[in-house]
């Protein structure tokens, strides 16, 4: 029966696991709590890594993944769905089902493609399925620029580039997308996120921070617009909050 307890909304991440807790499933987690949420999960890929090396992955099956995910949605109100790691077709297929069998809200999505030691963490026949199918449920997608860029196959340099590949995307079936323009090359001095939300385009600047050791950043961020969602607040409010948190975030990490 679901619960009709709404004072904490309840936010179902699905996500890899890093046991490290440095991405993935744990950073999700930890986020929403801070952001006044309640997280459910479930895992479409345990991963062996620690912080500075992801070493190897079991993904889940369809079925493990449909069997974590159909108890919860039978006992809690999911008020906002955040996706990450999708390491294979099978499972992006599996959420697209689950997505229309369940009707649960349309999800905040993170293009989760290669950890940053390098490590493949999405197939290419998945990222077909995820462009193709996935996309265009999703109510924000959430790529950096390299994943911006294998996404559409153009370079992005700048951030009229960056508005270009948003269009892109859109043109493709994304109804909206955040650029996060932290990897640009040519700014070094602010940190500028391109949000297209149906081809309304807001910009966010904020001071570029220099690189702390920490990870996770893109599953911080998504889960926290996921929060904001979450509580009611608009795609734009939500943005423009979850970047504050991750700032506030990189800023209190150790020096790389
Ligand atoms: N492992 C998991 C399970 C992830 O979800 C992600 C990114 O979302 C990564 C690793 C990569 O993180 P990073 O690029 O911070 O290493």
């Amino acid at each position: 029966m679901p619960t009709d307890d709404n004072s904490v909304p309840v936010v179902l991440t699905i996500a890899g696991f890093d046991p490290s807790g440095g991405a993935g499933l744990l950073a999700d987690a930890r986020t929403l709590v801070a952001c006044g949420c309640r997280p459910v999960a479930a895992i479409t890929s345990l991963t062996f890594q620690n912080s500075e090396k992801l070493f190897g992955t079991i993904h889940q099956s369809a079925a493990s993944l449909r069997d974590q995910i159909l108890p919860i949605v039978n006992e809690f109100k999911i008020a906002v769905v955040k996706i990450g790691m999708l390491p294979t077709r099978e499972l992006v297929s599996e959420v697209v089902r689950l997505l229309g069998e369940t009707g649960m809200p349309a999800p905040v999505v993170d293009p989760v493609l290669c950890s940053s030691s390098g490590y493949e963490l999405m197939e290419l026949e998945a990222r077909e399925a995820w462009l193709s199918d996935l996309m265009p449920l999703a109510r924000l997608i959430t790529p950096n620029i390299p994943e911006a860029e294998t996404l559409t196959g153009t370079g992005i340099k700048n951030e009229s580039e960056m508005a270009a590949a948003a269009h892109l995307l859109r043109e493709q079936g994304a109804r909206a997308v955040l650029i996060k323009g932290g990897h640009l090359p040519e700014l070094r001095s602010e940190a500028i996120d391109l949000l297209n939300d149906e081809d309304t385009v807001t910009i966010f600047r904020g001071d570029w921070i220099r690189a702390r050791r920490l990870r996770g950043t893109g599953c911080m961020l998504s889960s926290a617009i996921a929060a904001g969602l979450a509580h009611g607040e608009s795609l734009g409010d939500s943005v423009g909050a979850a970047k504050r948190f991750v700032a506030t975030a990189i800023r209190a990490a150790p020096f790389s």
